[in-house]
Order: structure tokens, then sequence, then C-alpha cells
């Protein structure tokens, strides 16, 4: 897996002070991407241990809530099977940090209720790490620049243990 950039202190993508990492490759090609580059598996630099070492640094500082993956697109089969083994170490170091995912698959095809290219053999244990997903592809009609972390009305933040005991989408409302 490559990655396009790092964001050390976000407080754009996810609730508090973030640490951001936008993974490449996305086959979604939502219309006026905001980053059409990170399209592309190949943009950027490879993910390798030394930047999961200078990613839970960084998280490390008491001040950082937790990490946001963005893209690209984190949940295509690629990207997943390259970041389960990162945030498995993540959760083992520093459990108290929270994980957003930012994703243009729906909770629905990525849990499989809906077919979808996304779901493969690691797509539970993912999401099993991930507390807040933000789902589904920008669709430009429904654009809202007053909406807080998604960019079109379509997209949901969803809470993803309070989904689990519930046995239905619950929104997360913090
Ligand atoms: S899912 Fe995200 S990165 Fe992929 S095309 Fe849509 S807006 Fe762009």
């Amino acid at each position: 897996m490559n990655y396009g950039n790092i964001k050390r202190r976000d407080i754009a993508d996810g609730v508090g002070v973030r640490t951001t990492l936008f993974v490449s490759g996305c086959t979604h090609h939502c219309k006026n991407c905001f980053q059409p580059e990170t399209w592309d598996f190949a943009y950027g630099r490879p993910f390798t241990a030394g930047t999961e070492a200078e990613l839970l640094d960084e998280l490390s500082h008491d001040f950082i809530d937790g990490l946001t993956l963005l893209g690209g697109e984190p949940f295509e089969p690629d990207n997943q099977r390259a970041l389960l083994p990162f945030l498995r170490r993540l959760r083992a170091a520093l459990p108290g940090k929270t994980v957003w995912a930012y994703s243009g698959y729906t909770l629905e095809e990525l849990t499989g209720a809906v077919p979808s290219r996304a779901r493969c053999e690691v797509t539970d244990e993912m999401l099993s790490f991930v507390d807040v997903l933000v789902d589904g592809e920008f669709v430009e009609a429904l654009k809202d620049i007053t909406l807080r972390f998604r960019g079109s009305s379509n997209q949901r933040i969803i809470d993803l243990p309070a989904t689990r005991a519930a046995g239905r989408v619950v929104l997360w409302d913090k």
C-alpha cells in the first residue's frame, strides 16, 4: 500500500485533535472528488514499518485523540490487508485512542448486507478496530459545506460499537 500524506495534527476529520493517514488508491471516482490524485494506488510513498512507527509515535502524545483513516479508500481490499496489522498494533499499544475511518462504501456494503467489491476476508476484523465510520461516496449534488466531518448529506457518521450492540445503524452524535 502507498500513502499520499500524514496530517499530524488534524482537527477537521473527526473529533478532537487527530493524526490522519491518507492512503492511496480509490476505485469510486466520485464526481468532483477533493483529491483525485489519490485514486492511483501507486501515488505517494510506500507504507512501511517506519511509517507505522512514525504514526505510533505521533499517536502516543496525550493531546492526540486518535487516528483517522482517509484516502483514497481505506477499504479497498488491498488497503484493508495492509492496514489491518497496523490497527492491531495500534489497539495493543495505545488502547485509549479512537479510530475514525472514511469510506466511499456504505456500512451495508462493508458488512456484506449489500454485495460489493470491498468486502474481503479481513473486512470484519478491520471494522472491529474502527470506532466511527463515515460512509458513502461523496455526491456532488448533495454537497453541503455546513456539514460537520462529511462532505455530502448522504454520508453517515456511524458509531460502530453502538451499532454492533444495537444490531442497527446508530449515528455518532457526540
Ligand atoms: S471515495 Fe473519496 S477519494 Fe474516492 S473518489 Fe470519492 S471522494 Fe474521492
